[in-house]
């Protein structure tokens, strides 16, 4: 069967991937002249098999009443007269409750630890490099209140197959030495062995490039106006070129990997995703003393923000903003990601050189993104990564190729969405 991927980030092309593996004739059709130019650009590089926490937790109404008006909060939020904005907010506060974000962290550790054994598979079958560290992430606690929240974390993981354990303040050096450069007051951290970090970007685009040699199809500079469909069948799509000539592509099954963008698209469908843009920065620094810079992914806990090694470079994400489709790359944003390297990690990037970039993380209230069978007979979905696209992709995409190719999918505990029988 022909399937038309719908989107080339970082799921889309791992989609394809999987698809061709499994024995389908693939298509992509992407916007942007290349894979991975929108959110899967400049993300903060954590492959974070052991943070499946989502962000709807009980305590992130106060948090956000707290960020209420401080232009450097790591969560922001401008309210508009969208009703998706709002309907979005009023999910978010439902997947809060403490047994709602149980059971979804409990859904995106399953998915993230079998996420990792694919990751770890395809890179041994395809010898792809993408600047990865396989050198874990350390999660820095300042204050022994965040320590604290921490304990019991070791032995959810270990539930699902996923090591961890706390650390002391001195241990925290021992596993990232280039810490001890600045007089930090650690109360003490968290270490995954097996988390990784690396590069979306050059993963998705070398990715492409197998999926090209295997034989799927790039439709770039192609945009998708609209879905056609007939009753519950999606009969082709309408697009228009780089010149702006429109055009119809069809095939037997689309697979909707749109990231933010799915939601709008979808919506003339009478298909309603609950899927909206969460706004976040990076700054990628350019290494001056690469001796000194740290090669284990850090995340700094009370700042909420996280940093990995990519090549001769530094990169620091973080912040949450749910501000629309607003991509524009606001200054005094990643100023605070801009210090948070300065004041770490004293004379080792070079800030003044940097490369900012904004991105929308396509997030579900509960961070659980939707994978499996939409509505109709012929529309399959892969979206709604959130924070966690990168680590999530490897995994969504295999179990999506199950599927859709009428076997059971590969993690129990994830909440696919499956054909009716
Ligand atoms: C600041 C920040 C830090 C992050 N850090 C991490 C991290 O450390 N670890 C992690 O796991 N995740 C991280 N993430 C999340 C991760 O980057 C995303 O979840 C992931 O990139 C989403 O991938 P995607 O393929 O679904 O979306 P995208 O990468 O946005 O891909 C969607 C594609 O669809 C195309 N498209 C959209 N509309 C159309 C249309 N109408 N026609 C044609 N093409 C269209 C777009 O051009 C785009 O290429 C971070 C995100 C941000 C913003």
């Amino acid at each position: 069967m022909h399937v038309m991927v719908l989107g080339a980030g970082v799921t889309g092309v791992t989609t394809a991937w999987y698809l061709v593996n499994a024995g389908f004739d693939v298509s992509v059709v992407e916007r942007r002249p290349a894979a991975g130019l929108e959110t899967t650009f400049a993300n903060g590089g954590q492959i974070s098999i052991s943070h499946p926490e989502p962000w709807s937790s009980p305590s992130a109404p106060l948090e956000a009443l707290r960020a209420l008006g401080r232009a450097d909060a790591p969560l922001r939020w401008r309210l508009s007269r969208d009703p998706a904005q709002w309907r979005w907010l009023l999910a978010f506060l439902r997947e809060c409750l403490p047994q709602r974000h149980r059971r979804n962290a409990h859904a995106i550790a399953s998915l993230a630890a079998y996420s990792g054994q694919c990751l770890h598979a395809l890179r041994d079958e395809t010898g792809i490099a993408y600047e990865q560290q396989l050198r874990g992430i350390l999660h820095l606690f300042r204050t022994g209140r965040e320590q604290a929240r921490a304990h019991g974390k070791a032995e959810f993981l270990a539930a699902h197959g996923i090591r961890g354990r706390l650390c002391s303040a001195d241990e925290c050096l021992a596993i990232e030495p280039a810490l001890a450069r600045h007089r930090l007051q650690l109360a003490g951290g968290f270490y995954a062995p097996d988390d990784e970090s690396g590069n979306a970007l050059l993963f998705t685009q070398a990715l492409a490039e197998r999926c090209r040699a295997a034989g799927v199809r790039f439709y770039h500079d192609t945009t998708i106006r609209r879905l056609i469909a007939d009753g519950g069948l999606i009969e082709g799509i309408e697009v228009a070129d780089g010149t702006g000539r429109a055009g119809r592509l069809a095939a037997g099954a689309y697979v909707v990997c749109l990231g933010s963008h799915g939601a709008p698209l979808l919506a003339p469908l009478g298909l309603r995703l609950p899927v909206y843009p969460l706004k976040g920065y990076s700054v990628t620094a350019p290494l001056i003393d690469a001796e000194a810079a740290p090669v284990v992914s850090l995340t700094d806990e009370s700042r909420r923000i996280v940093c990995s090694r990519l090549g001769s470079a530094l990169r620091v994400a973080g912040t949450a903003e749910l501000n629309g489709f607003d991509t524009s790359v606001a200054p005094e944003r990643c100023a605070p990601l801009s210090r948070w390297l300065a004041d770490m990690f004293p004379g080792v990037a070079d800030t003044t050189h940097a490369q900012l970039w904004a991105g929308l993380r396509p997030a579900t209230p509960g961070n659980v993104p939707l994978i499996g069978k939409g509505r109709g007979v012929n529309l399959w979905l892969n979206t709604g990564h959130g924070s966690l696209g990168w680590t999530l992709a490897c995994g969504s995409a295999s179990s999506l190729a199950a599927l859709m190719s009428g076997r059971a999918p590969p993690v129990s505990g994830f909440p696919f969405l499956r054909p009716p029988r």
